[in-house]
């Protein structure tokens, strides 16, 4: 893989990139925001220290995400205060402090680009006559991870069409939140649960209607039809 790493300390980026190479990777070395920025489009996977010199981390994932979906690990030192919400809304899969174990990252990279792997795989697979998941106006086509408001095709990112489809296999029922946090995130994300709540909040606006998944108190979600 074409592995770009984005760091401005010279002794951590050769460290980092020793290792990454005697793993059969091939590694590009960026020390600043912006050059990384231009350099993410000539390769496969992106190590982003989110304190570069020039632009702030959270703006460097923006701009990358901005036209690519590449995969991006945000490396964050323990001082700096890391807002998850904000680093996952700026695009990046996932983040690992340091100092963190050389096989730690290499574990996150593997569960990355697993998952990049299988949203690639979803997407090119040709479809079959699998019925859609279909509720009121909501209409979701799992094996093909295509979702319909009312025949309108919805943009969804990966893990709202994740959460979306698990909310509907079991629909009128409540979700628990901890289930939901394991079964569309990973435990490698370990833990905001407001990630979960941005992902409901960003889902429901895109459904339309607010009601089409309801909270539960202090336990979970369920997906009804607001006119059902
Ligand atoms: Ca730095």
């Amino acid at each position: 893989m074409r592995i770009l790493v984005a760091e401005d300390d010279e002794h951590v980026a050769d460290a980092l990139a020793d290792a990454l190479r005697q793993h059969g990777h091939t590694v590009m070395w960026k020390a600043d925001g912006g050059e990384a920025v231009r350099a993410a489009e000539e390769t496969d996977f992106v190590l982003l220290d989110l304190g570069l010199p020039d632009l702030d981390g959270y703006e460097v994932c923006r701009r990358i995400r901005a036209t690519s979906t590449i995969p991006i690990i945000a490396l964050t030192a323990r001082s700096e205060e890391i807002d998850r919400v904000m680093l996952l809304q700026a695009g990046a899969d996932d983040y690992v402090v340091k100092p963190y174990g050389f096989r730690e990252l290499l574990a996150r990279i593997e569960a990355v680009m697993r998952r990049a792997t299988r949203a690639v795989t979803a997407v090119a697979a040709p479809p079959r006559k699998d019925p859609p998941l279909e509720i009121g106006a909501l209409s979701i086509e799992v094996r093909v991870r295509r979702a319909f408001m009312a025949g309108r095709q919805l943009s969804l990112t990966a893990k709202e069409f994740d959460l979306l489809v698990l909310l509907a296999a079991e629909r009128g029922a409540v979700i628990t939140r901890e289930n939901i946090i394991e079964r569309v995130w990973d435990e490698n994300w370990f833990g905001s649960t407001r990630t979960l709540d941005v992902h409901v909040g960003t889902l429901r606006i895109k459904l339309g209607d607010k009601r089409w998944i309801e909270t539960v108190r202090g336990v979970g979600f369920r997906l009804a039809d607001p006119r059902g």
